[in-house]
């Protein structure tokens, strides 16, 4: 790809001047590619030379955004069940029942509107 087109001057450019502002970054499209190519195991520093053999790169990709996605999806119920537990905890011991079907609920209103759909 020649050096003038607008995706490679996007994708390599650098801003010269400029403020960096308090607190996070906003990230760049340039990040976010980088981030996405690091959580697929590609290597930031040599994909250019791996995208140069289309057909390996391609099937590089699909495979490993295909286990990228896979241990996302396994992190989230991970995450979920971790977020069960405690909530489950927490019921355990602070929760507040029914007395109509001892259905527990964590907060007052949650009691207050279940207690409406017994009427
Ligand atoms: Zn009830």
């Amino acid at each position: 790809m020649p050096d003038t087109r607008l995706p490679k001057k996007a994708f390599y450019s650098e801003l010269k001047l400029g403020k960096r502002s308090r607190g996070g970054q906003f990230k760049r499209s340039k990040d976010c590619l980088k981030a996405n190519l690091k959580n697929c195991d590609i290597s930031v520093d040599t994909w250019e030379q791996d995208a140069c053999d289309r057909e390996q790169w391609r099937k590089m990709i699909h495979n490993d955004a295909a286990k990228f996605e896979a241990n996302h999806i396994l992190q989230a119920k991970q995450k979920r069940a971790q977020r069960k537990s405690r909530q489950n905890q927490a019921l355990g011991q602070t929760g507040i029942q029914c007395h109509e079907c001892r259905k527990t609920f964590l907060a007052k209103i949650g009691l207050y509107s279940h207690i409406r759909t017994h009427n």
